[in-house]
């Protein structure tokens, strides 16, 4: 199958995922995750009219930005070091890996000294230490007051990925609980956290039950890697 055919089949897929949770399909943004492959396949993505594009790694990215249209919107979703911000900051339309405090003050920091206002997500581990960064929800909580006064940051929601499982359904539990802290945080903080990125390849429908507005799909469109 052609990288047009399978994201055809996602998007046909997502959109049924999306009626099946009495959800319209406009609520639920579909991010093409590009990482790993090159420009030329991930323009046959774009040439279908898949505009937001995931990578995971700063100078990858930049790679690709540079032989690909200005006006895809890039979000990077992998961790960001803290010595990567300088090239990070204003490159992408968001930054999905947020996952501690002082990253976040590099990140506003730099947007700051640039006069942006950055959008970010902040990452958050739901399900302990198997999942791999993010900010604990607890700490989340406690912190959230700190994040919310840096004023060159646009917090958008919260973005997680869920512990290794092996069915979809086994991951429910997890997106249903980053989406009820979603919900405790935009009421504790007076602010709309409207956006969850949640849901892979492997459970992007369970995810859709259970409130994500964002899916980050990667080998279902481009194969595997
Ligand atoms: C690679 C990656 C994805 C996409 O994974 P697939 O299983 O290929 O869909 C999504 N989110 C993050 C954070 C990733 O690193």
């Amino acid at each position: 199958m052609s990288v047009a055919q399978r994201l055809a089949e996602v998007q046909s897929q997502l959109a049924s995922a999306a009626e099946r949770a009495g959800r319209t399909v406009d609520e639920i943004e579909l991010l093409a995750v590009s990482k790993t492959f090159p420009a030329e396949i991930v323009s046959q993505a774009i040439a279908e009219g898949q505009m937001a594009l995931g990578e995971n790694r700063v100078q990858e990215a930049l790679e690709k930005q540079a032989l690909l249209p200005e006006e895809v919107e890039w979000h990077l979703i992998g961790p960001l070091q803290r010595n990567k911000v300088r090239k990070a900051v204003g490159k992408f339309a968001c930054l999905q890996g947020v996952d501690s405090l002082k990253l976040a003050q590099a990140i506003d920091r730099v947007a700051g000294e640039l006069g942006i206002t950055q959008p970010i997500y902040l990452q958050v581990k739901i399900g302990g230490e198997d999942t791999k960064s993010g900010f604990e929800a607890p700490e989340l909580v406690s912190t959230l007051e700190s994040l919310l006064s840096l004023s060159n940051l646009q917090i958008e929601g919260l973005m997680t990925i869920p512990p290794p499982v092996d069915t979809a359904e086994e991951a429910r539990p997890y997106f249903s609980a980053a989406r009820e802290l979603r919900d405790q945080l935009s009421e504790a903080g007076g602010i709309p956290l409207a956006k969850l990125s949640m849901g892979m390849s492997g459970d992007y429908q369970a995810a859709i039950a259970e409130g994500s507005t964002m899916v980050r799909i990667g080998s279902a469109i481009f194969g595997g890697r």
